[in-house]
Parts: structure tokens; C-alpha cells; sequence
């Protein structure tokens, strides 16, 4: 069949796993095309998920900190909410970052070739063009041939198949387009982007229902952390029903009556102005034809890779969301340079001690390596060190001590093995554990290392000192 380019490395989407590795890539010298449906680079990261929602987030955690300063003896009035204008922000920011993509992009020469992929086997791919919006296909198809392909091309929201389609049920997406505040608003699962979204719509002004299946929000983050975040937010939201699931909605003149089932379902119907469904996500494995090229896929869309990010079929790699949780950017990020190397021929694999998550909610809560619950399942003997920003000059000075860190060391080798955070800016602390892990840091060099007074940080330091106490083989 007819050839339209040919290239070296082919990176199939351009979210943070495919831009990284599109962007390695060429920077090691194979010619490079990046093929994304969609007008912009990024994916969903920069369009539709992480950047978005904390541009969102931030203009949210600053209402609220303006709110406490009443205590401190300054008042505001109240905020007048110009929507557009928030939106247009948001856009703004999404806007500069993808920017900045394309330049970069074009910088390495990666060509970029806008349409949907997919496989015709394991040397060729066939691209439907897209229109400039990225949304329609223009009906021309281009046939691209590689040496290596990478493939980057994510995970979309689970959704509920008993929901009726209506423009008041969104998932994140429709959620981040902020049409308008709801009065009332369900958010249907506990997880990171559930509560992040729920948080920003707080602050606007919507009452909040919240409903999770299982009996705790936030799965995967150490218990003691979730549950200062649930005190501090008691008063957020209306209802938060652990154990309680979304069973039935109808489209009523007045809104989305929902049905609850469960522990602490409401015996009532509730009506919604918005339905948020923030359930999961579910990789894009089984659209591409990756079958034909001879790529094993599972059924639930993932793809098995090995250390190099490799598939079973020698020339082709996959990163990101689609290779498996966690579903993080900085996971997609990091395999992404692997894969490229590994295509380069490089003797690169992923090998990361940890991978941190972040809730970036208020506060925020952040977490690298074992959590205290793994550490007891899998019989691992521990030490805690725990530091209450109760005894934080800086956080009481900010007016927000609620928080704490707290530290997990080996007890046999003193390393740390694992570390969270609950308190404003734990997601920007929370680096420094990471970092501590990766190097195999004890608790003698976190605790001896001089962190500034007074900061939020020192209590990292603070929280290994306080596990050196148990440590029993100090000079
Ligand atoms: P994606 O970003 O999913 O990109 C895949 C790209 O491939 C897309 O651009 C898509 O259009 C394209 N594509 C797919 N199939 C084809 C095809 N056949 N042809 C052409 N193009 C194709 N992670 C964090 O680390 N921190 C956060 O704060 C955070 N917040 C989030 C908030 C929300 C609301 C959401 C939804 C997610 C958030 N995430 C966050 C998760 C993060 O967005 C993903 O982990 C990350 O985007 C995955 O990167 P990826 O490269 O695997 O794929």
C-alpha cells in the first residue's frame, strides 16, 4: 500500500507519556512523528485533567483562605462569581502550556500528524485525519511507517451505564468546562478527581452530596491522613455516604432525581442540578488495533509491558495510563523517556522505588511509597516518626495546623520506606520524601539534614527525628 511518512520512532498520542517520549526521542536523534487526534498536545493532563483542575483549584483555596481571614481581623465582602472570566482563565493556562508544547515540538522537528491511529501491523499505522478541532474526521486517511512505535494513548472516564445521557450528567470533562454552578450537585465516587472537582464547586457555591462505594474516600491513601481531611471538611458538603451507591436516575423537569442504595442511602430520591461521575478510568487499548500489529491487550484495555516499557512484540513500547495504575502523569512521564531510550537502543528500564499521589484538595493530602495499611499486610516490620503541625510555628502562623507528616522506616535498616502528608501544600512537600526514598535515605540523614525555619519542610525533618528515637543504633 501507499507510505505517506516514515520515521524511526512513531509515538501514538501526545498526552505527558507521549510528548516526554516523542520529545527524548528526537532529542536522540531518530526522526520522530507524534500522531494526536486532537488540535493541541498535552492530552489529557494539560487539556482536560490535571492542569485545568488545579488552575480551578487554586483560585478555589484562595476564596477559602480570603473567607478565615475574618479571625485575623480583615474582612472582605462577598465574591461576585464572574463564570466566563473564570473559564477564560482557566483556558489561559491550558492555553500557555499546550503553547509551549507546540513550540517545543516543532523546535525538535517532531512532525506531528493530527488524526486517530491505528494499527495496520507491526510496521505500519493508518491515520484518519482530523479537522483542526481534532473532533471530526475530515475522511482523509495518511499511512505512516515505523521502525519503533510508542504507545501513548491514555485512559478515558469509566461511565455508568444506567445513567441516561443528559447535559446535566458529566464526567470530568463536563465538570471542568464550568458551564455554570450548580445549587445542587451529586458527585458519584470518592476518589482524587471526585473530591478535587467537588472541592472547587464548594467554593463556588454549590451544596455538595458525595457518594462512594466502598467505606473510606480517597482509596490508596494512608487512613490517618484521610481522616483529618475528612474532619477539616465535615462542613463542605452536604452528605458524604461511604458505602453507598448511585443505583438509579431519571431526567426529571427539575433535575436528575438519583435512587441510592447502601449503607447510608438516603430512604428519599434526591434531585440534582449536576451529576458528576468520577468512577475511574478505563485504558483506550482495545481502539487502536494494536491486536493486528500483534500486541496483546487485556480484556479490560491494558497492555503488558517489561521493564523497558516493551510489549511482547520487540519494536513496540507503551507508557502511561494505558500500561496500568497508577494512573498518574508523572508516572506517564518518566516510562515515556524509558521507552524512548529503550527504542534508541539504550539500556534504560523503569525501576522507580515509589510513585507519589496527591490530592490537590484542602488541604492536601500526599503520599510516596508504602502506606501504614501495606506495611501491616505485607508483615513488613516499621517505625513511625510523626510530627503534628500543631508544633509547626509556620503552619500555626498560617492559620492551618491540622495537618501532619508522618514517616515509615524499616525497622531493621532504618531507611524509609514510605511517607505522608496532610496539610496545605503536602503535594509540594511531599518531593522531598520521594527523593529520600530513591536514595535510600535513614531517618539519621533526613533528621540531621537542616531544613529552613520556619517552613512547612521542616516538619519532614521533624518527623525523622521523631522515629530516631526508636532507632537503636545511633552513635
Ligand atoms: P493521556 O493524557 O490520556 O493522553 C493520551 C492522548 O492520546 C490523548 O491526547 C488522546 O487524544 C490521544 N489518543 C488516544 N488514542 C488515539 C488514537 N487512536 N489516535 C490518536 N490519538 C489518540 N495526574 C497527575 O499526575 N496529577 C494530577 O493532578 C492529575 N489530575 C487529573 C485530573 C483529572 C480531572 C483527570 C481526568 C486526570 C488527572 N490526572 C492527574 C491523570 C493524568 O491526566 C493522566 O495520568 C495522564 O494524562 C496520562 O497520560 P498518558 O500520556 O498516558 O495519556
Amino acid at each position: 500500500g501507499k507510505v505517506d511518512h516514515e520515521c524511526e520512532a512513531l509515538v501514538l498520542g501526545a498526552g505527558p507519556g507521549g510528548y516526554s517520549s516523542a520529545f527524548r526521542s528526537a532529542d536522540l536523534g531518530m526522526k520522530t512523528i507524534l500522531v494526536e487526534r486532537y488540535a493541541t498536545l498535552g492530552g489529557v493532563c494539560l487539556n482536560v485533567g490535571c492542569i485545568p483542575s488545579k488552575a480551578l483549584l487554586h483560585t478555589a483555596a484562595v476564596m477559602d483562605e480570603v473567607k478565615t481571614m475574618a479571625k485575623h481581623g480583615i474582612t472582605f465582602g462577598a465574591p461576585k462569581i464572574e463564570i466566563d472570566q473564570l473559564r477564560a482563565y482557566k483556558d489561559s493556562v491550558i492555553g500557555k502550556l499546550t503553547g509551549g508544547l507546540a513550540g517545543m515540538a516543532k523546535a525538535r522537528k517532531v512532525q506531528i500528524v493530527r488524526g486517530l491511529g491505528r494499527f495496520l501491523d507491526a510496521n505500519h499505522i493508518e491515520v484518519d485525519l482530523t479537522d483542526g478541532a481534532g473532533q471530526d474526521l475530515t475522511g482523509k486517511k495518511e499511512v505512516v511507517r515505523f521502525q519503533k512505535a510508542i504507545i501513548a494513548a491514555g485512559s478515558q472516564p469509566v461511565s455508568l451505564p444506567f445513567l441516561p445521557v443528559d447535559p446535566r450528567i458529566v464526567d470530568s470533562t463536563g465538570a471542568l468546562l464550568l458551564k455554570s454552578v450548580p445549587k445542587r450537585m451529586l458527585v458519584i465516587g470518592g476518589g482524587i478527581i471526585g473530591l478535587e472537582m467537588a472541592t472547587v464547586y464548594s467554593t463556588l457555591g454549590s451544596k455538595i452530596d458525595i457518594a462512594e462505594m466502598m467505606d473510606g474516600l480517597m482509596a490508596g491513601a494512608d487512613r490517618d491522613l484521610e481522616k483529618v481531611w475528612e474532619k477539616f471538611n465535615a462542613g463542605r458538603f452536604e452528605k458524604i455516604m461511604l458505602k453507598t451507591r448511585a443505583a438509579k436516575a431519571e431526567v426529571k423537569p427539575d433535575g436528575i432525581q438519583v435512587t441510592f442504595e447502601g449503607e447510608n442511602a438516603p430512604a428519599e430520591a434526591q434531585t440534582y442540578d449536576l451529576v458528576l461521575v468520577a468512577v475511574g478510568r478505563t485504558p483506550n487499548g482495545k481502539k487502536i488495533d494494536a491486536g493486528v500489529a500483534g500486541v496483546q491487550v487485556d480484556e479490560r484495555g491494558f497492555i503488558a509491558v517489561d521493564k523497558q516499557m516493551r510489549t511482547n512484540v520487540p519494536n513496540i513500547f507503551a507508557i502511561g495510563d494505558i500500561v496500568g495504575q497508577p494512573m498518574l502523569a508523572h508516572k506517564a512521564v518518566h516510562e515515556g523517556h524509558v521507552a524512548a531510550e529503550a527504542a534508541a537502543g539504550h539500556k534504560s528500564y523503569f525501576d522507580a522505588k515509589q510513585i507519589p499521589s496527591v490530592a490537590y484538595t484542602d488541604p492536601e493530602v500526599a503520599w510516596a511509597g508504602l502506606t501504614e495499611e501495606q506495611c501491616k499486610a505485607q508483615g513488613i516490620a516499621y517505625e513511625k516518626g510523626l510530627f503534628p503541625w500543631a508544633a509547626s510555628g509556620r503552619a500555626i502562623a498560617n492559620g492551618r495546623d491540622e495537618g501532619f507528616t508522618k514517616l515509615l522506616f524499616d525497622a531493621n535498616t532504618h531507611r524509609i520506606i514510605g511517607g505522608g502528608i496532610v496539610g496545605t501544600h503536602a503535594g509540594d512537600l511531599i518531593g522531598e520524601v520521594c527523593l529520600a526514598i530513591e536514595m535510600g535515605a535513614d531517618a539519621v540523614d533526613i533528621g540531621k539534614t537542616i531544613h529552613p525555619h520556619p517552613t512547612l519542610g521542616e516538619s519532614v525533618g521533624l518527623a525523622a527525628e521523631a522515629a530516631e528515637g526508636h532507632c537503636t543504633d545511633l552513635p
